[in-house]
């Protein structure tokens, strides 16, 4: 069966398309982008897309599934679920499981446990050391063989300049791009919360951006040596920006990502002690979120990544001191950067691009991240206009742990194609289904 998404606008920046195009898919792949005056084949079902934008699926490279160990948290198909509604057809999941994915085995039980579930792809990420406790290599060979797509020990930093020149050599052995948690824990101990103004005034121990700017510049100092490729998760401070800014000067293969929370909140937010405002890295002052506004804008931040970390509402009522770090964000990521298409902070080729082009290219997933023929049919359509709210106690993802519930946003995902199947359709765009439905029926 063919499916055409007509009428829409398409933008792919892999192939600098950026026009009022259709797009035919056939058999879980892309046919092409064609001119919406040609011919529709015979037995082509029509999704109708007028008024809003057709990109190639959007890919997270940064989330938190917590299966094995912690399914009441999350599992792979309530996560997967998450992303779709989100508008993500792909996340790339972090090794901190329990067990950590540290080995082939638990890597193919994530690969098995997505395949189930038939919504969003879902990408392992292994661990570079074993138990993610920065002693001893992780196997990241047999890994690759069973379907990772980068190493990291995401949650933790690596905790020594010589350990992570090791890990970079091995991973540069496998082609595996190395994604780098930056935090010296030396500077960090015992912070729960960004070190500033904020800090003094609610008597909580802070976490000197300076802890994630020395990682930053010791890291991309070994990718000069190893020559290996490097990616940042989650830069949220200006020496961080600026260490990668200088890296790709130099010519470096060096890549990195932001959250939504770091460019839309400040750590004044942590006034009122909600612990749905404690993630690491902390919420950063003014001055670093506009750092990160500057790096979405110049190029000098690749991606959009959620870092969705779900935790069960008991775990976040603690005490802020206590509670466990990290926030949801799968379903409130795209809506966030909407907010930087209506500030004029970025277009909205460049949101493709951050969300789709860059992830694909950096962790090599080919034929994704593109609307090319032959590429696989992961598509998301976003209406850059419609108004809604999040209502975070409907989330999909089996944890409620977010400071962005109850918020209006315009802008969002609305459809959700993966492999050719619509997985996702946001309840007020039925509409584009029932035109499926009626080309379907005229035969
Ligand atoms: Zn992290």
């Amino acid at each position: 069966m063919k499916l055409l998404i007509a009428n829409g606008y398409v933008i792919d920046p892999s192939q600098n398309i950026n026009a009022g195009k259709n797009l035919l898919i056939e058999a879980g792949r892309v046919v092409g982008v064609v001119d919406r005056g040609e011919p529709i084949p015979e037995q082509t079902e029509i999704l109708d897309a007028t008024g809003l934008v057709v990109a190639p699926g959007f890919i997270d490279m940064h989330v938190h599934l917590r299966e094995p160990g912690q399914e009441y948290k999350e599992t792979i198909a309530t996560g997967a679920a998450a992303a779709v509604a989100g508008g993500w057809t792909t996340v790339c999941a972090m090794p901190n499981t329990q067990p950590v994915n540290d080995n082939a085995a638990v890597t193919r039980f994530i690969i098995e446990q997505a395949e189930h579930a038939k919504l969003a792809n879902v990408f392992p990420i292994g661990s570079i050391t074993k138990g993610s406790n920065g002693s001893e290599l992780a196997e990241m060979g047999e890994m690759k063989n069973a379907g990772i797509v980068a190493v990291s020990d995401d949650g933790q930093p690596v905790p020594t300049a010589g350990m992570m020149r090791r890990a970079m050599e091995y991973a540069r052995g496998f082609d595996l791009p190395v994604v780098d948690h930056c935090q010296d824990k030396s500077l960090s101990a015992g912070g729960v919360m960004h070190e500033g103004k904020w800090s003094l005034i609610l008597g909580l121990k802070g976490m000197a951006a300076a802890a994630e700017e020395v990682d930053a510049v010791r890291d991309c100092e070994l990718a000069r040596l190893t020559r290996a490729r490097l990616h940042l998760a989650h830069v949220s401070t200006r020496g961080a920006v600026e260490a990668v800014r200088r890296a790709k000067e130099q010519g470096l293969a060096v890549s990195c990502e932001a959250a939504p929370h770091h460019w839309t909140l400040t750590d004044e937010s942590v006034a009122d002690y909600d612990t749905n405002t404690k993630m690491s890295p902390p919420l950063r002052s003014q001055d670093h979120v506009e750092a990160i506004i500057k790096g979405l804008q110049d190029g000098t931040i690749d991606t959009i990544a959620t870092d969705h970390a779900p935790h069960h509402a008991d775990e976040k009522e603690l005490e802020f001191d206590q509670a466990p770090f990290g926030i949801t964000g799968l379903e409130t990521a795209v809506g966030l950067a909407f907010d930087l298409i209506h500030r004029g902070v970025i277009d909205l080729a460049r949101l493709v691009e951050l969300c789709s082009t860059n992830p694909a290219r950096i962790f090599s997933l080919g034929d994704r991240g593109t609307l090319r023929p032959d590429a696989w049919a992961d598509v998301t359509i976003l209406d850059p206009q419609f108004q809604w709210t999040f209502d975070g106690g409907n989330a999909k993802s089996k944890s409620r742990n977010t400071p962005f519930g109850g918020r209006s946003f315009t802008g969002a995902a609305v459809a959700t194609i993966v492999g050719g199947r619509i997985v996702y359709l946001h309840p007020d765009f039925s509409r584009l289904l029932d035109v499926r439905q009626k080309a379907a029926g005229k035969g």
